[in-house]
């Protein structure tokens, strides 16, 4: 799993965005983070992902002090939502690019793509590129580049907010059934309460760089823990 302890960040001459944020994220659990635009939801994601440094505090991944690691060392697959895919590349390219990096052999990395395409329903897709696909099937293709990597561990920001709302809802179910399939920790940001109470094993909610609760579904829908939670998530308060 994932422990933070007393996170605190700044980018250079702003203020601060996290004001010490701790939490436990155990392994295989799908955690969802929400709160209000700019309280540091994507932060915080960069920071575990070790796209970013924190100022304070000690992050251990896998029992690991993971402060000082690389991100390629971390076993960590970030989806984002404007997945970024290569416009030149076919869908086959872009599942496996990253893998060359790692000195993986053509055959291996072509064979890797398929698999993963297979699990994805991508596969009548492979030859076709990323402009030739819907928003959907684009969306499963970063998906599919982040399993290609066989992490163990996926961070995910905001993957369905460009999709229309049934697309949104099919993927719901598909990234449901992957996390069930693959027992991978995920960290999943959203804006969408349906969203983080219908696929989280643990809701986070944040407010200003703190965070303010962190429990199961039931337990935020039962016992908000103030106001501004209640209505954040829609709970009768
Ligand atoms: P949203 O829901 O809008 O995506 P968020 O919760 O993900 O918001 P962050 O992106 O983590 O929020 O931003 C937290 C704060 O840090 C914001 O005030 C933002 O302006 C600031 N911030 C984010 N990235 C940078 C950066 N690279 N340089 C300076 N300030 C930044
Ligand atoms: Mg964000």
């Amino acid at each position: 799993g994932i422990t933070l302890r007393n996170i605190k960040k700044s980018y250079p001459g702003g203020p601060q965005v996290l004001h010490g944020v701790s939490m436990d994220i155990n392994s295989g659990e799908f955690i969802v983070i929400v709160g209000p635009s700019g309280c540091g939801k994507s932060t915080l994601l960069r920071l575990i992902a070790g796209l970013e440094r924190c100022d304070e505090g000690d992050m251990e991944i896998w029992g690991r002090r993971a402060n000082d690691l690389a991100p390629q060392d971390r076993d960590i697959a970030m989806i984002f939502q404007n997945y970024a895919l290569y416009p030149h590349m076919t869908v086959r390219e872009n599942i496996a690019f990253g893998l060359e990096l790692r000195g993986m052999p053509k055959a291996e990395r072509n064979a890797r793509a398929e698999g993963v395409a297979k699990t994805l329903q991508l596969e009548a897709y492979l030859d076709r590129k990323p402009g030739a696909l819907s928003g959907g099937q684009r969306q499963r293709v970063a998906m599919g580049r982040a399993l290609a990597r066989n992490s163990s561990i996926f961070l995910m920001d905001e993957p369905l907010s460009n999709l229309d709302n049934a697309l949104r809802l099919a993927m719901r179910t598909e990234i449901k059934e992957l996390h069930r399939q693959l027992g991978a920790t995920v960290v999943y940001v959203t804006h969408d309460q349906t969203e983080a109470l219908s696929l989280a094993d643990r809701i986070a909610v944040m407010k200003d760089g703190n965070l303010l609760q962190f429990d199961t579904p039931e337990a935020i829908y039962d016992q908000p823990q103030n106001r501004f939670i209640a209505g954040f998530l829609g709970v009768p308060a």
